[in-house]
Order: C-alpha cells, then structure tokens, then sequence
C-alpha cells in the first residue's frame, strides 16, 4: 500500500501484467455465482458476444475462453489449430515468439522459426520468399506487440502476405488487442489470441481465442492437451453454456464490467488514445531527464517502453527500482539480450497523471 496526498492505494503497476484495474472492476467480483445461475450464463454469453464485436467478427468468427494466464492459451491456439501433420513458421522478435517455439517443441510440432532482432520488426518481404519457397508451411504464427520491448510488429502486412499464400495466421495480440484496431473484415487470420488482464483492463485468470468459425470447426480432435481443448470447450459453451472445468467466475463477473468501461471509454479508438497519451508523456519526461529508448519512436507501440540503462556507474537498477515502488510506481526489468534496459508500463487503468506521477518519482529517485 502506498500513499497519496493522504490516501492509501495499492502500488501504480507500470509492467506489461498483472495491471492496474478500477475500482468498479475490482468491486464487480463480489459475488458467488454457481456455473449453472442463469445470471452467470448470460454473462458468459454477453463477455463472448462482445469480444467478436471488437474484430467486428459477429458472422464469421467465434469465442472460446479458457482459464488461466495468457499463455494458457496461447499454447491452446498453437495445439487446436496446428494439426499433427501441419507445420508452423514462427516469426519471433523476442520472448513471446521464442515462447511459440518452446511450446512446438513441449508438444512435437512441426515448426520453422524466422528470427529478427529484438529491436527490429519481423519483416513480411521475407516472409514473402520464405513461403512461396516451402510449400509445406500451413500456419504461420506471429505476436503483434512484442511486449519484450514493446515492439509494434507489420500485422496487416503479415497477414496480407500469409493471405497471398492460401496459409493460416494465428496471432498472439496478448498486449495489443483493445487498444489497436483490429478488423477481421481487413486483417484474415484463423486465430488470435489476447487475455483478460491486459490491455481490457479486467483482472487476471482467463485468456480467450478469437476464431474464424470455418477454421475452428476442423479443429475437432486436434489438440493433444484436454484442458487446452478450445474445441470442445467451444462445442460445451454452444450445447449448454458451460465451461467444461470450474469457471473462474470472479474474473468473468469483473471481465464484463471491464468491457462495459472499455465500451464507455469508446473502445479500441478510446483506449488506444488514452495509451497514446500516456506514452507520449512517458517518453518525452523520460527524454528530457536523460533517458533514452531502446526503439526509434516509429517501432514504438503505446503498450510499454524499453528504456536504456543509463552508463553511469552510480545508477543502480535494484536502488532505482526500490526507490520507484516506495513511491508506489512499480516498474519492470528489461528481457533483452541486445542491451541493459528497464520497462515502464502505460497501459492499464492509469492516465496522464500517473504518468506525471511516475515522472516525479523517477526524478526524485534520480536526485538522491
Ligand atoms: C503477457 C503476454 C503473454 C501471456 O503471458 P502470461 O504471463 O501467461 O499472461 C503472451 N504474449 C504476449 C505478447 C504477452 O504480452
């Protein structure tokens, strides 16, 4: 706990997750819902409803939900929709994409990697000869913001080229989806998948797949995991509107109340403004007190900013970060292995004067 001007709140947490959540959200947890209430059924029916709405896919795309952190389901795209006898090119520019290969290889797989330095965007040109050379490619996996430095990679490019080449795309949007656009009727993919907790603005405990209905209906059989099943998950949901294992009902109960302030907030438009904001801010105090990023502001997504370890032998990360959270700002370790570098954070349910605030702390840090 920390205080403000006299409050008590819980630290700001500038990291890609778990995030700040609002008060309203936290407060919608309140309630025992049996599986079975009819309450909590419509909910569950209203939660998927409005996250197709947010790819406008309502006539061409479905919603499975899953328990767990995000790369619960993650794994479950790569093992629904990459069959047995299918093999995978994955476009890896950090440790998401490098989190795609481990889970190939946990399941056997077929897969091929395409790598990119962490500070450059996963290029479709090379995409492009990569596919018309091997015929034998079927899906191509790619992560939208490499939240390992907060990269923005080409999505509408990659799936234009994947598009070309009569493959299928599956998309990890983890940190990206609801706060840039992403149009179903624009960008053709199979599968995407984005969690709870990040950029919606719920609290953490499901992950769900957006799927092109086609698409998921073949998926019947494929997957080699039973809890990671979004097949049968799905037909469970369709037949009675259960989930097939206990439900987590409280983050469900907040998720609902998070898309209704995501929709107040004027969706994706909204939130990816109020990100925007706070980056810029973000960024140009971090720049006027020396700071430098690691990515030029073109690369640069509204979600997280990598930061540079500054040269000076007097700055410790350890006595800077502890500094930052007894000021109740929380931020996060780089992943780099290009660079020394730190994150901050602005996505969650922070704004412009968090952002101010965590300027303040960090020049008040600085100053002792
Ligand atoms: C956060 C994130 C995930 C999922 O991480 P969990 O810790 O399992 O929630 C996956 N991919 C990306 C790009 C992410 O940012």
């Amino acid at each position: 706990m920390t205080r403000t001007n006299g409050a008590i709140h819980d630290p700001w947490l500038l990291t890609p997750g778990p995030l700040t959540t609002s008060l309203t959200v936290k407060q919608a947890m309140l309630h025992d819902y049996g599986s079975r209430d009819r309450r909590f059924i419509e909910i569950n029916r209203r939660v998927r409803e409005r996250l197709v709405e947010i790819i406008r896919g309502r006539d061409s795309h479905e919603c499975v939900p899953l328990q767990g952190s995000g790369t619960f389901v993650v794994e479950a795209m790569l093992v629904n929709f990459v069959p047995a006898d299918g093999k995978v090119l994955i476009m890896i520019n950090g440790a998401y994409g490098q989190r795609m290969q481990k889970i190939c290889e946990y399941h056997g797989r077929s897969f091929e990697a395409m790598t990119w330095p962490e500070n450059e965007p996963v290029d479709p040109s090379a995409l492009d000869s990569r596919l018309a050379q091997d015929p034998t490619i079927t899906h191509v996996a790619v992560v939208h913001c490499e939240t390992t430095t907060g990269i923005l990679n080409p999505l509408k490019a990659v799936a234009d080229v994947v598009a070309a080449h009569g493959r299928s795309l599956l998309i990890d949007s983890m940190s990206a989806f609801g706060a840039l656009e992403v149009d179903s009727r624009d960008i053709r993919f199979d599968a995407l998948v984005a969690s709870s907790n990040k950029c919606l603005e719920g609290v953490p405990g499901m992950g769900f797949c957006l799927a092109g209905r086609e698409a998921l209906e073949i998926t019947r059989g494929n997957s080699d995991s039973l809890c990671l099943d979004l097949y049968e998950q799905w037909r469970g949901l369709e037949n009675n509107g259960q989930w097939r294992f206990t439900p987590p009902t409280h983050c469900i109960l907040a998720f609902d109340r998070a898309l209704s302030e995501f929709d107040a907030e004027g969706g994706v438009a909204g939130r990816g403004a109020r990100y925007r904001n706070n980056c810029r801010i973000l960024v140009e105090g971090m720049r006027e007190l020396g700071f430098e990023t690691l990515l030029p502001d073109e690369f640069q997504a509204p979600i997280i900013v990598t930061f540079l370890m500054p040269d000076d032998p007097d700055f410790r990360f350890q006595d800077f970060y502890d500094g930052l959270s007894q000021l109740g700002y929380v931020i996060y370790p780089g992943k780099l292995t290009v660079a020394e570098t730190f994150r901050m954070g602005c996505i969650g349910r922070l704004d412009e004067s968090h952002m101010r605030g965590a300027l303040e702390a960090v020049k008040a840090v600085l100053g002792r």
